[in-house]
């Protein structure tokens, strides 16, 4: 799948519109969900274009992979996640219902998040 620059996340990366920063560096941008899912719900985007988990596993070079996780690494800390738990989780394409076709890492915390898949949905 060809990276398409009219993605809403492309956009944030360019300042055509705002976003709830809470983290910036060279290699990740990292900011507040529109739609909070759990009471700290944070996504970390590459600054590079990559369409998903997948396109960024397999076309970043090693710096920008190490810079984007030491970012997400740092911005969980930083948000005070480490010691009660966080989930960190990427949606890649349809099974998964990825909306926005730039590689994002969600962080999900300031609750107890429950096992990941409830055994009724396997
Ligand atoms: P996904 O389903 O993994 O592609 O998740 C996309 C996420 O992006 C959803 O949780 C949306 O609420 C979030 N989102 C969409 N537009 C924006 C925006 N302008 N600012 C912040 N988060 C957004």
């Amino acid at each position: 799948m060809a990276y398409d620059d009219s993605n809403i996340f492309a956009k944030i990366l360019r300042g055509e519109i705002p976003c709830d920063k809470v983290y910036e560096d060279e290699y990740a941008l990292a900011f507040r969900d529109i739609n909070p899912q759990t009471p700290t719900h944070v996504l970390v985007i590459p600054k590079g274009a990559y369409v998903s988990f997948d396109d960024f596993s397999e076309q970043a070079s090693g710096e920008e992979i190490v810079g984007f996780v030491r970012a997400a690494g740092k911005v969980a800390r930083d948000l005070g996640l480490v010691a009660p738990g966080y989930r960190a989780l990427a949606n890649h394409g349809a099974d998964a219902h990825q909306e926005v076709p730039h590689f994002h890492l969600h962080l999900f915390g300031g609750k107890d998040l429950g096992r990941m898949i409830k055994p009724s949905e396997k």
